[in-house]
């Protein structure tokens, strides 16, 4: 025990902004355990052996492991994900921890923590489950981990691995339940999410990227591009099984290499967006702000192919298209008033041509009359109560045309 809270003290000296939720885990002893594990109440358990054996400095990062799974919940969103996408796995509920699809759960789940926790202070394991294992980007959610590959080519090899329901969202025999002594109740874990969030957007400098944008989104959730963006896909081409380009199903050699391993786009192939930014005087610089978040949310539903998103800025005249390298440094220009015509315009006449136009606007724009002959998806970004327009008092915005998806951000 005491080499675990040495260790756990050691995690928060090298990862200040997670020390709330560190101190917050109730610690279990439990030796049918493997290593360490962590149920959705906040109970971390632990096997004494595997302290024993562990490094110190190690077993810190094990910690800041865990409490990673937590505060990213990937317990709701591996039960949602599991309901959503595996309707066997559900009816075997109960069955032994070990089945495939809480192996491939955790597996993507550790992806999307491990891919950045490392360093400084917190020397990395040999064992560390990294996407580049299955050569795979960096910085993507364990859902988009889960779509772009089916793991199949680790699951044998990472038997052992049981980060606990917290993890995956599947309860395990050792877990106390949520009735169980010690367990945190949903405010209380809100309330942890909260402060730790607060830490990271006040002193940004100190948490990885991957943190930042966690701490951006946790209380604010993108919209769902895969679903939006893949609907749009299919319906642009029209049509079941469209959407797939058949020599791009090919397994490629390089994929052939790697059993297992589907490569992004194998399934189907990610569209190419083109994304039209409303950049009005009417915007004001917090929606600009959360434009910016569903712009990487964009950009990671098509499995992090920057290459494939492109943006234009839009007042009453359209800059040019630019590929996206970091959303983050994009400067966003304008400041004029509203017309996102020129903006579809020029997102059409983009070669090569996206599959779907995004606008991301306030709606106090004319639409094209005509729709666009690629699929569209407005999303209103929130707008205060505004004052009336001096100029013409009467003024309503039009409402966005039918044949665009519009969805509401924020
Ligand atoms: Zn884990």
């Amino acid at each position: 025990m005491e080499k675990l809270l040495a260790a756990r003290l050691h995690a928060v000296k090298v990862r200040p902004y997670l020390a709330s939720a560190l101190f917050a885990l109730h610690i279990v002893e439990d030796r049918s355990v493997p290593t360490m594990a962590v149920d959705a109440h906040w109970r971390c358990y632990v096997n004494p052996g595997f302290v024993t054996r562990f490094p110190l400095e190690e077993l810190a990062g094990v910690w800041v492991h865990e409490v990673s799974h937590l505060l990213r919940d990937h317990h709701g969103r591996g039960e949602r994900y599991a309901r959503e996408h595996e309707p066997d796995e559900r009816r075997e509920k109960g069955a032994p921890a070990g089945d495939r699809g809480r192996l491939r759960r955790n597996i993507a789940a550790d992806f999307e923590i491990n891919d950045d926790i490392y360093g400084d202070g917190l020397p990395r394991p040999a064992g560390a489950v990294l996407p580049s294992l299955l050569r795979l980007p960096d910085g993507l959610l364990m859902e988009e981990y889960l779509h772009t590959a089916s793991m199949s080519g680790l699951t044998g090899d990472l038997a052992w691995l049981d980060c606990g329901s917290g993890a995956d969202g599947q309860d395990r025999p050792w877990e106390l339940g949520p009735d169980g002594a010690h367990g945190l109740s949903r405010q209380q874990r809100d309330a942890i999410r909260f402060r730790v969030a607060e830490g990271i957007k006040g002193r940004p400098g100190d948490a990885p990227e991957g943190w930042r944008r966690w701490a951006d989104e946790a209380f604010h959730p993108p919209q769902p591009w895969r679903q939006l963006l893949g609907a749009a896909v299919r319906s642009a081409v029209g049509g079941a099984g469209a959407g797939e380009n058949h020599s791009y199903r090919r397994p490629s050699r390089r994929s052939a290499g790697v059993p297992g391993v589907l490569l992004p786009g194998l399934r189907r192939t990610p569209p190419r967006v083109c994304i039209v930014i409303d950049t009005s005087g009417s915007v004001s610089d917090a929606e600009l702000g959360s434009a910016l978040l569903e712009v990487a949310a964009i950009s990671r539903s098509v499995g992090g192919r920057r290459d494939l998103v492109s943006v234009i800025s839009c007042d009453a005249a359209a800059g040019v298209a630019v590929p996206l390298c970091r959303a983050e440094s994009m400067e966003l220009i304008g400041g004029g008033g509203t017309d996102l015509r020129s903006g579809f315009a020029r997102a059409l006449r983009s070669r090569p041509r996206p599959d779907v136009i995004v606008a991301l606007t306030d709606g106090q724009t004319p639409w094209p009359s005509a729709q666009p002959s690629c699929r569209t998806v407005v999303g209103l970004l929130p707008r205060p109560a505004r004052t009336v327009d001096e100029e013409d008092p009467d003024y309503v915005p039009d409402t966005p045309p039918s044949w665009a998806r519009v969805v509401t951000i924020g």
